[in-house]
């Protein structure tokens, strides 16, 4: 069996989120497939969206109140005559405002020819067929010219962008009933170690159940792909070999658990027998530290091979990473152009002390109230200890040359 640590690479964290990065940007997605538009949400659109027709249509009333002629307010309190009243949905044809006159309008109605502002209702008072403003306005105030939103054509929504809320009301806007989607990609999901056990099973005393496989599982979907869970393996280069083979028909395999230096830790020997190549093989990360990332030639493929990453098995570990470097590839197998990582600031609620040398994600909690953000670390026992990271809602970041950081300083913070 192939010795790997022969070929070790331990990067600093930004050196491998940049690798990660780089072959996430020369990923080619699966083929396409149409979806309906409300089953679109977090999908990648593979088509782009246009305008088909000016938006907005009609010069829009933003507001209720009257359509005027600005030049008539110069001298307040003005008196208009009001000649008719839009609705919105309704064609203002034949209204037509001369000097000295107004027609009541609602948010969302054609404003008639002649008019160039909208007063609003709020400065108005009525009396009869008459109106009195007593607030000036400038010309075009509270209408919305036809096209300054889009023009007919215009794309509004760009391939390989997700849907969100606001993508689908654009679609929505345009009349699309389906949306050209990518398939999501599959991710295979291989929880390694003799003393996982299937969460159906009854642990023995010293087993323990396989959360890795749905914490990832769960990770994969936000991101976009399609997990299939496998078997897990036990700590046997065969079994092991047979289901990481298994795991590589998939558009991306993640292993997690036996990546560490132990004597059972066979994943990166199996795949270098694979003849994987490894973009490395640690990084300069806590928790986390000996993820490995790299990819098994493979023939016919459409990525020239299939990517892999190797998880350490700490669970919390196994969650870190695969935001910090999984994440980036399934998304762009996903179809989504890449996107950089993240970080807010928020101030620090109690000191931390810790050690230099790595970069920390810490799970802790974020509050505060409206602008004011506070962060403060969970207490938690280390990277196997998913019942405090269940109570987080962030990671603070902490760089590798601090070793005391005191409340009040603003620190950088991961969502999650
Ligand atoms: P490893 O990376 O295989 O050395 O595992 C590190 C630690 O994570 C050990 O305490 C394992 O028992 C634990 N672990 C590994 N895989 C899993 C899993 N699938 N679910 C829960 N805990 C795990
Ligand atoms: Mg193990």
């Amino acid at each position: 069996m192939a010795a790997v640590r022969d070929v070790a690479r331990i990067l600093s964290f930004e050196e491998a989120r940049q690798m990660v990065e780089d072959h996430a940007r020369g990923l080619r997605p699966n083929c396409e497939e149409r979806v309906q538009l409300l089953d679109s949400a977090g999908r990648i659109l593979a088509e782009s969206v246009e305008a088909d027709r000016d938006f907005p249509p009609f010069p829009r009333a933003a507001r209720d109140g009257y359509a005027v002629r600005a030049s008539d307010l110069l001298q307040l309190p003005a008196t208009l005559q009001v000649i008719g009243e839009i609705k919105a949905g309704a064609t203002p044809e034949g209204l037509n405002i001369d000097s000295g006159q107004a027609v009541a309008i609602m948010t969302g109605a054609a404003a008639p020819n002649g008019a160039d502002a909208i007063v609003m209702l709020e400065y108005t008072s009525r009396h009869g067929d008459a109106v009195e403003i007593t607030r000036r306005v400038a010309t075009g105030d509270n209408i919305v010219s036809p096209g300054v939103e889009a023009r007919r054509g215009d794309v509004l929504l760009s391939r390989r962008a997700q849907l969100d809320h606001a993508s689908i009301a654009v679609a929505a806007s345009v009349g699309k009933t389906h949306l050209l989607v990518y398939r999501k990609p599959r991710v295979a999901v291989l929880a390694t170690g003799d003393e996982i056990v299937d969460i159906r099973v009854q642990p023995g005393p010293n087993q323990i159940r396989n959360s890795n496989s749905y914490s990832l599982a769960a990770q994969v979907r936000e991101a976009g792909g399609d997990p299939v869970l496998l078997p897990i393996a036990p700590d046997d280069p065969a079994s092991l070999r047979n289901l990481i083979v298994k795991g590589l028909q998939g558009d991306l395999l993640l292993l997690a658990g036996g990546v560490s230096a132990g004597k059972y830790d066979f994943v990166e020997r199996v795949l270098a027998d694979l003849k994987a190549e490894f973009f490395f093989t640690g990084a300069q990360i806590q928790p986390g530290r000996p993820v490995v990332f790299g990819r098994v030639p493979l023939t016919g493929s459409a990525n020239e091979g299939c990517y892999f990453f190797g998880l350490p098995g700490n669970p919390v570990s196994t969650m870190v990473t695969f935001e910090l470097f999984a994440r980036p590839l399934v998304e762009a197998l996903a179809g989504m152009s890449a996107r950089k990582l993240v970080f807010l600031h928020a101030k620090l609620k109690s000191d931390i002390k810790t050690k230099t040398g790595l970069k920390r994600f810490l799970p802790a909690v974020l509050s505060g109230e409206f602008e004011h953000a506070e962060v403060e670390l969970v207490r938690w026992q280390g990277s196997g200890d998913i019942a405090a990271t269940a109570k987080s809602n962030c990671y603070i970041v902490i760089p590798p040359d601090r070793d005391r950081i005191p409340a009040g300083e603003w620190v950088p913070v991961l969502l999650r």
